[in-house]
């Protein structure tokens, strides 16, 4: 673990908030303090938005929106794509600072944080020529639809992906014409107001992508605004069923992307050195923080004792450590409440009779580290199998046939992502036919290109992400009919 002080680099920002093209400050905001999770160093002080600071960027969003929304989508998709490209050359910094606001290692964040943001608004800038509406002929008569913008959008975002959830509830509002007001969570304030930053270089006018940092009650304000046409949340399933109803009560639009307990399914003919990729993926990746994480791996029996084995020899050569060094694997959890959240959950396994394969401990040292953490023998009612971890905790239980499987998968409320591996193909498609989730992987895990919708079925949420698909949830039909003859009134 990392013992020695780092040396933070510029990780403080110009001020707080980014509204109307500009940093803003009011020191009258409650203090942010954002920490470093590997070492547990405070890097940076901001403020939560006071509502003098809340009313300037809803001002702002909404008297931007108009004209932005008035531009052809070629020419706001150029905006987008220019932002894409100045983020991709700035990527080693913008992966720093991922680092710094979640601890997740260099190696991951150099390869799908930054760039991943970059993916969507290449992907958003390049669709914004061609969303358009339909022609419907009706005889002499014809129907045409327009796709509008919905106004001012609301994005809140999680702590494990600063900067791709940044854009990617940026980049399709922004190219539907809306303008969007971002609060990350106070955890993880710095990298949104990179975005911000790069979109106005890039050519963004002011007051189209504003952020503002602040907890919980700072999002409600937001969310409860009239000035406000939608919402989108990144969060827990929890805050998902209160930011809803608060968003329902004004009749406005959301996008749900809530938590998960995901089921991999490993039959007896699968690859097994592929399946371990596939759960090591859907279990240690950034450290366990992962709302698509296939927590729940359902091993067909007859492989169960190998796989086990297998994976802890895997799981012991896992490089934890220092998050700056590039060979890390494997960082620390964002914070400390977040590690003994964690730690509570491994110790109520134990408590329950689970078998503990490896890890298990908090590591010692000033960061927030947990060791990767398998549990066999798991039962369908324990804690560890119901409740959302968030962690690095990945549980193992044993089936027989394909059929209980299914039915065992699809007991959770949630119903986030879904994984099968098996070198039976049919049976690989009948399998996610069945399975209860949003977004499923044959034969690999946690794969989330732009190009794919992504999103939740029952409890993991509303609406979906990415692809052409987010174009439908960033705006709104406009209906027009035409008369070309007489109008035939009885009147
Ligand atoms: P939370 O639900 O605690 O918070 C999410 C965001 O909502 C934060 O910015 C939070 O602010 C804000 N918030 C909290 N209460 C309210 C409220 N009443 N009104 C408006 N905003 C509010 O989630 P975490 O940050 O702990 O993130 C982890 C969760 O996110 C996990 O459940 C995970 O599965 C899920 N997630 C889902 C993803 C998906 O795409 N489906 C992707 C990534 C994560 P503050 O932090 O200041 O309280």
């Amino acid at each position: 673990m990392p013992t020695k002080k780092v040396s933070i680099m510029h990780a403080q920002p110009t001020a707080s908030h980014f509204i109307n093209g500009k940093y803003v400050e009011d020191t009258n905001g409650k203090v942010i303090e954002c920490i470093y999770p590997a070492t547990g160093e405070v890097i940076a002080k901001l403020h939560s938005a006071t509502p003098e600071i809340i009313d300037m960027a809803l001002n702002a969003a909404k008297s931007a929106q108009k004209a932005w929304g008035k531009l052809s989508g070629t020419e706001r998709g150029r905006v987008l794509r220019r932002a894409s490209d100045i983020i991709r050359e700035r990527n080693h910094e913008l992966s720093v600072l991922e680092t710094y606001d979640t601890g997740k290692p260099m190696q991951e964040t150099l390869y799908v944080d930054a760039t991943s943001g970059a993916d969507a608004l290449e992907y958003f800038g390049g669709l914004a020529g061609s969303i358009t509406g339909e022609h419907i002929p009706l005889g002499e008569d014809w129907v045409y639809t327009k796709r509008i913008p919905l106004g001012v959008c609301v994005g809140i975002g999680a702590w494990n992906y600063p900067t791709q959830i940044a854009c990617w509830k940026g980049a399709p509002a922004l190219a539907c014409g809306n303008s969007m007001i971002f609060k990350p969570s106070e955890m993880t304030p710095l990298c949104a107001l990179k975005i911000a930053e790069i979109l106005i270089e890039a050519g963004a006018p002011a007051g189209i992508y504003n952020v503002v940092q602040g907890y919980g009650d700072v999002g409600a304000a937001l969310v409860t605004d009239p000035r406000v046409d939608k919402v989108s949340l990144t969060g827990s399933a929890s805050t998902g069923k209160k930011v809803y109803a608060a968003a329902a009560a004004g009749m406005k639009h959301v996008t749900m992307e809530l938590g998960g307990k995901s089921p991999l399914i490993i039959f007896d003919d699968a690859d097994i050195e592929n399946a371990i990729g596939g759960a090591m993926l859907a279990n240690m990746y950034s450290t366990g923080q992962v709302c698509s994480n296939g927590t729940r791996v359902f091993v067909q029996s007859g492989i169960k004792d190998a796989f086990l084995k297998r994976f802890a020899e895997r799981a012991a050569a896992i490089k934890i450590g220092d998050p700056m060094d590039e060979e890390t694997q494997f960082g620390p959890m964002v914070s400390k409440s977040q590690r003994d959240i964690v730690m509570g959950f491994i110790e109520q396994g134990k408590a329950e009779g689970a078998t503990l394969v490896c890890g298990g401990n908090a590591i010692d040292g000033a960061g927030y580290f947990i060791e990767p953490t398998v549990f066999a023998d798991v039962t369908d009612n324990m804690t560890i199998a119901r409740e959302e971890i968030f962690g690095p905790v990945m549980s193992v239980f044993s089936f027989e046939t394909e059929e209980e499987v299914i039915a065992r998968a699809n007991d959770t409320d949630l119903g986030l992502a879904g994984g099968v591996f098996t070198n039976d193909i049919k049976r690989a498609h009948r399998v996610v036919d069945e399975l209860d989730a949003g977004t499923c992987f044959i034969n690999s895990y946690n794969d989330a290109p732009v190009e794919a919708p992504f999103g939740g079925v029952k409890g993991s949420g509303v609406g979906r992400e990415n692809s052409k698909a987010a174009i439908e949830h960033y705006s709104q039909l406009k209906t027009v009919y035409v008369r070309m003859g007489n109008v035939d009134s009885p009147y």
